[in-house]
């Protein structure tokens, strides 16, 4: 299948490096103790919107714990919900999975693939006493219901003979009851301090179609009822999910018993992701997509899985921040520099660098001659020699940043001033001696001079430059657009404590420059490529907004500070 090719990790993640984290524990002696043989898990997404940092989390858990101890990790639709759920989402999150750089095992699964079954299983539990239909109202049910210091009340249709069970359910699937009419509920204990045990709904009427079985049902099961009995089937050994499923865990463990389920899944817990600047709710995300606020699921400024790749994350940088982030019961924000952190490490390894003028002014180099042109020559990254030279037309005009030219300055302003030296980086050094203006006073052109046999050497007079700045010739070059990115939030916890996270979106997440000067070998760029424009940033072609004619190029983040670290190359 042309589709299953996860993104190449030849590289890993330091996984052998670190300290087992308490599931890994758990399986090196569950393998050890015999008490199970092999390694299977699950990432078992519900299809009701696109993949999140939080949801990468859980994918890295999962292969990843797979990967490690040489098992299989399985890709499970929880498509019990036909209501909220829909083919676009199935398609996003499997090209996330395998962006992300994982296989699943196997053809792709749903719980729906088990509808069949789990309804065998449901008639099982009423032929055992221990599932019955109850004809409560959902108003009236809660009330039954109890509370966390109450106990429920049995309702009146719980002793309902298994022959009229039976023929309910039956009927109930067949069509002939109508929604909320009726439910099926397992018959566990009212007065059990777990609500969840206080006979659960496991089987409802909804007459609505199904993205994966169409017509085929009008009864789906509830969550709790498909998910254990979908690992079961699936052989699933260590069902990893997040701590706000510990007090189904009861659950979880009652239908297993009850159940003649071929196999044993046990269940675990661990603490969600959750990024300060950040919203990881897949609701609050679609009301974001929904009411405008952003360009679509995809947009760069999004923590969705497609939104980080559009922006020009790495999957390894996403891969390296959940291992980094760690795995533990206890809940806490991570600070997304952590995540820009990964990412910078990774780009500045593998990014071939580019020059690329944001705010272009003109130079105009009075002594070189204006017929003549050259090419420079400058590495494809620092550290890398497998990356190829770059050549770079230069000319008598040149673009520089506007902000890299003051008419005077003090000695803290390392670029260009006038009476004073500058290199432009992997050429010439120049000194600059006027500033031409126009009617307003704006500056438009500098006129400078290039000191001869400058290039790859200080100037002979002995008078060095104050600094390297970036450029690009005039005469060939790359125009093109560039967008800035900042943070989506201004607020270090958007929707903490029922804030209301629209408040909080920042005006200024994104800037859009027009009228930019790339060095002209970017016009070439492939979209999976990321640079790093120096003195600018990490940079990746934005293919959605890109033409043939015009290219966009997304900021992917900043770099540190590296004022005063450059080299004088
Ligand atoms: P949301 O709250 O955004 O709607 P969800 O938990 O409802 O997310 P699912 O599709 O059910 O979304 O999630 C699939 C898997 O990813 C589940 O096992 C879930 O526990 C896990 N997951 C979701 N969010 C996070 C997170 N922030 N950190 C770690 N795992 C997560
Ligand atoms: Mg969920």
């Amino acid at each position: 299948m042309s589709e299953n090719k996860p993104t190449d990790r030849s590289e890993g993640t330091p996984t052998q490096a670190r300290p087992l984290n308490f599931i890994e524990k758990i399986i090196t002696e569950d393998l050890a103790n015999g008490s199970v043989s092999r390694i299977q898990t699950r990432f078992p997404p519900e299809p009701n919107g696109y993949l999140h940092i939080g949801h990468a989390k859980s994918i890295w858990l999962n292969f990843g714990l797979a990967e490690r101890f040489g098992g299989q990790c399985n890709l499970r639709f929880d498509d019990t919900n036909p209501v909220k759920e829909d083919e676009e989402y199935v398609a996003s999150i499997k090209k996330d999975v395998q962006w992300l750089g994982y296989q699943w095992s196997g053809e792709v699964k749903f719980s729906s693939n088990y509808f069949e079954q789990l309804y065998q299983w449901a008639v099982h539990l009423i032929q055992t006493g221990k599932a019955y239909v109850d004809h409560l109202s959902a108003d009236e049910m809660r009330a039954y219901r109890g509370t966390l210091t109450e106990p429920g009340k049995d309702s009146p249709h719980r002793q309902r003979s298994v022959d009229e069970n039976l023929a309910l359910f039956a009927q109930m699937r067949a069509g002939e009851l109508d929604e909320g009419a009726c439910a099926l509920r397992a018959k566990i204990d009212m007065a059990s301090p777990n609500m969840h045990l206080r006979d659960p709904v496991i089987y409802r009427i909804r007459k609505v179609a199904h993205h994966q079985t169409g017509d085929q049902w009008c009864i789906y099961p509830s969550y709790d009822f498909a998910h254990g009995q979908g690992d079961a089937i699936e052989g699933v050994t260590h069902s990893v999910c997040t701590l706000e499923f510990e007090d189904h865990r009861p659950l979880y463990e009652w239908f297993i018993a009850n159940l003649p389920t071929p196999s044993t899944p046990r269940q675990y817990e661990f603490s969600r992701l959750n990024v300060n600047y950040t919203v990881t709710s897949k609701r609050k995300l679609k009301q974001l997509v929904d009411e405008g606020h952003v360009d679509g699921w995809d947009d760069p400024r999004m923590p969705t899985i497609s939104g980080m790749r559009r922006r020009g994350f790495t999957p390894k940088s996403i891969r390296d921040f959940c291992e980094l982030a760690g795995v533990t019961k206890v809940n806490g924000i991570v600070d997304v520099g952590m995540l820009e952190f990964t990412l910078r490490e990774d780009l500045n390894k593998h990014a071939p660098r580019a020059m690329c003028v944001l705010q272009p002014l003109k130079v105009v180099l009075t002594n070189y001659p204006e017929d003549k042109t050259e090419i420079m020559t400058a590495p494809g990254h620092p550290q890398r020699d497998d990356m190829p030279l770059r050549n770079m037309p230069f000319g008598r005009e040149v673009w520089i940043e506007k902000d890299d030219f003051r008419e005077e300055a003090n000695k803290k302003y390392k670029r260009l001033v006038i009476g004073k030296r500058v290199r432009l980086r992997n050429a010439y050094v120049i000194e600059a001696d006027a500033a031409l203006k126009d009617d307003a006073g704006n500056i438009v052109e500098v006129h400078a001079r290039i000191i001869e046999n400058s290039v790859g050497n200080d100037p002979a007079d002995g008078v060095k430059p104050k600094g390297v700045i970036h450029w690009v010739a005039a005469h060939d070059n790359l125009t093109c657009e560039v967008r800035l990115y900042d943070r989506l939030f201004t607020d270090v916890a958007p929707d903490a404590g029922g804030k209301d996270f629209l408040q909080h979106i920042n005006p200024d997440s994104l800037d859009i420059l027009t009228g930019c000067k790339a060095e002209a070998g970017l016009a070439a760029a492939p979209p999976d490529e990321r640079y790093q424009f120096e003195r600018q940033g990490y940079f990746t072609l934005d293919a959605q907004y890109s033409t043939a004619e015009h290219k966009v190029f997304n900021r992917v983040i900043g770099l540190r500070d590296t004022w005063g670290k450059m080299d004088q190359s």
